[in-house]
């Protein structure tokens, strides 16, 4: 059985944690460095990057985290996840860090104040039928690396990219019944 975690600092770790549980693996929660020793794959979910990283610095996961990403563990991370998962960052906060690992340059925040959270039917590359998506104080992608796939725009941007093991999503697949996106991403960890 897969050995899949979710990063439980802040944020919808609760529905990660069921969406995970209704395909069929048993998640863990992450609190702890030892706990990504063995793991397949970590989610890192949505929420509030900045106080995701300040708790990650508390709980001496910062430099774990960074080694199991850097190292090619499997990670999908959505909306604040996508923020820790990307190397470069636009409007975070001041100083504010990510874990890296997916070469994209996220804007956070990008949508704006009018429209700052919203819901819309996005094509996804690699999954069959729209997919209904939520996005709130979503951060869009500016700009990709080579090894980057862009699997959906939305305003004109890339909001679901994938490079090999690491897959991130602007919106937030663990807000309502579609699974797709996280089988998507238990059919990466091989
Ligand atoms: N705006 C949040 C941030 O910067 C992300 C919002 C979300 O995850 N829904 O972390």
């Amino acid at each position: 059985m897969q050995k899949v975690g979710v990063l439980a600092l802040q944020g919808d770790v609760r529905e990660h944690l069921a969406a995970l549980t209704a395909l069929g693996v048993s998640p863990m929660r992450v609190r702890r460095p030892e706990e990504l020793d063995d793991l397949d794959g970590l989610v890192l979910p949505g929420g509030e990057s900045t106080t995701m990283i300040k708790l990650a610095r508390a709980f001496d996961l910062l430099d774990p985290l960074r080694e199991r990403l850097a190292g090619g563990m499997p990670a999908f991370g959505t909306c604040a996840g996508m923020i820790l998962l990307a190397d470069r960052i636009r409007d975070g906060a001041p100083g504010q860090e990510t874990l890296g690992g997916l070469d994209v340059t996220v804007r956070r925040n990008a949508f704006g104040r009018q429209v700052d959270s919203f819901e819309t039917d996005l094509d996804v590359s690699g999954v069959e039928g729209p997919v209904h998506a939520v996005f709130i104080r979503a951060p869009w992608v500016e700009e990709v690396g080579d090894r980057v796939e862009v699997l959906a725009e939305a305003a004109d941007h890339p909001v679901a990219v994938r490079q090999g093991p690491l897959l991130a999503t602007s919106f937030h697949p663990e807000v309502g019944h579609d699974l797709r996106l996280h089988r998507l991403f238990l059919d990466l960890l091989g």
